[in-house]
């Protein structure tokens, strides 16, 4: 049997670049693929941070 998942496309975020397969669930942004909502927010330049307890950026 062959076990070759057909590959349609690849995960827009550069870091990950995983391959998406035919029937796979995936996130989409606009026209672009994401594999995961991890990388759906890397993609969109967001991140995750627990709320009221972000660390301020250069400020001791
Ligand atoms: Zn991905």
């Amino acid at each position: 049997m062959t076990d070759s998942q057909e590959v349609l496309n690849y995960c827009a975020n550069e870091s990950c670049n995983a391959p998406i397969h035919f029937g796979q669930e995936v996130w989409k942004a606009g026209s672009e693929l994401v594999c995961s909502g991890k990388c759906l927010v890397a993609k969109l330049g967001a991140k995750t941070v627990t709320a009221g307890k972000e660390e301020p950026e250069g400020n001791e």
